[in-house]
């Protein structure tokens, strides 16, 4: 049976690392258990120049080592390590990985989301090298340059017409005829004389060596190959929460399965776990918003943390 801790911290993305910076300054003593993957969606960017305080701009890793270092730099542990199971039914909360339990007074969950990937070896391949999940983060390094998105949601619009801005061309890639999206969104789009809508068709491999050079599509209708060039490829076919592991625990959106907060805290239903970072938002999605959100994931913590101390110390054992 291990110690009760204050706090543990699922996750290893800015959200977890700024939770666990912000606990261990309050002598919280956090263990942060990062995931083997730790930095999430960060590790799979280039240079990431909209973080405040980065003036020059900074590799998505590299600035995750700093967010960890400056954490641990104030005690907090980590654990890098995949959480494979949560008991949040008694208090103290029980995080378990494989066969060893960890004990703790208040857990912050921070796992994050993921963007879905078309899963093509070539795609992977040359993630940060024209391939991005992110157009908020990395539009603007295609100024004047033909770009792809690929995707029918409401994401795919915004995208599409937030690299407009920037690129000389924007083909946007659909694998039907009918759009997910809001009309408006995508009258939006069409609206755009800069965007090129090219439906039924499915990109079957992103071409380039080094870089992104092009993408091989095929129609969906006639199985016929054709190739555009293009200069980058952004992927705009939704996020999926991290929360397979608290889903029968913690209250969700039925639909998405992100998890719900109260209002402007981090709280979830269960008192003294708290949710932080994408895991519980699909509107912002920004490494500075997950950020700001450890943050106050921390700070529910340590208040709620206080709260039980004065309860336990005024109110005699049964
Ligand atoms: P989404 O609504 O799930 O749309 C995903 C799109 O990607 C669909 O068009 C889907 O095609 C396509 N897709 C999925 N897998 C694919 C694959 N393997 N290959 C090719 N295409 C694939 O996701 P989203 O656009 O990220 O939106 C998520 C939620 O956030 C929605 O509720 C949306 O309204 C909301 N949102 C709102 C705004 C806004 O209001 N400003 C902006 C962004 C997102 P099919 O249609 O053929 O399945």
């Amino acid at each position: 049976m291990s110690d009760v801790r204050n706090v543990i911290v699922i996750g290893g993305g800015p959200a977890g690392y700024t939770a666990a910076l912000y606990t261990a300054r309050a002598n919280l003593s956090p263990l942060v258990i990062e995931g083997f993957n730790w930095g999430g969606q960060l590790m799979i960017t280039s240079d990431v120049e909209n973080y405040p305080g980065y003036a020059d701009g900074v590799l998505g890793p590299t600035m995750m080592q700093d967010f960890r270092r400056q954490a641990e730099r104030f005690g907090a542990e980590f654990l890098t390590d995949d959480v494979t199971r949560v008991d949040f039914s008694e208090r103290p909360f029980r995080v378990l990985v494989g066969d060893d339990e960890y004990l703790a007074d208040s857990v912050i969950v921070a796992t994050g989301a993921t963007a879905r990937q078309l899963g093509l070896e070539s795609e992977a391949r040359l993630q940060g090298r024209g391939v991005s999940y992110c157009a908020t983060c990395d539009a603007s390094f295609f100024r004047d340059k033909v770009v792809v998105v690929v995707g029918g949601g409401d994401s795919a619009m915004e995208e599409a017409t937030f690299i407009a801005r920037f690129a000389s061309k924007v083909y946007l890639v659909h694998r039907r005829e009918e759009f997910r999206a809001s009309p408006i969104m995508v009258d939006r789009a069409r609206a755009d004389e800069k965007i090129e809508l090219v439906l039924n068709k499915t990109v079957v491999e992103v071409l380039g060596d080094l870089k992104v050079t092009g993408v091989r599509l095929r129609d969906t209708v006639t199985g016929e190959e054709s190739e555009l060039e293009t200069d980058g490829f952004f992927v705009a076919i939704g996020h999926d929460p991290n929360t397979a592991l608290f889903l029968d625990q913690l209250d969700h959106e039925e639909e998405t399965g992100y998890l719900t907060t109260r209002g402007k805290t981090t709280e979830t239903n269960i008192p003294g776990v708290f949710a932080a970072g994408d895991v519980q938002d699909h509107v912002y999605r920004q490494a500075v918003t997950a950020a700001g959100s450890g943050c106050a994931a921390a700070l529910d913590a340590e208040r709620f943390l206080a709260a039980e101390r004065q309860r336990r110390s005024t109110v005699p054992a049964a």
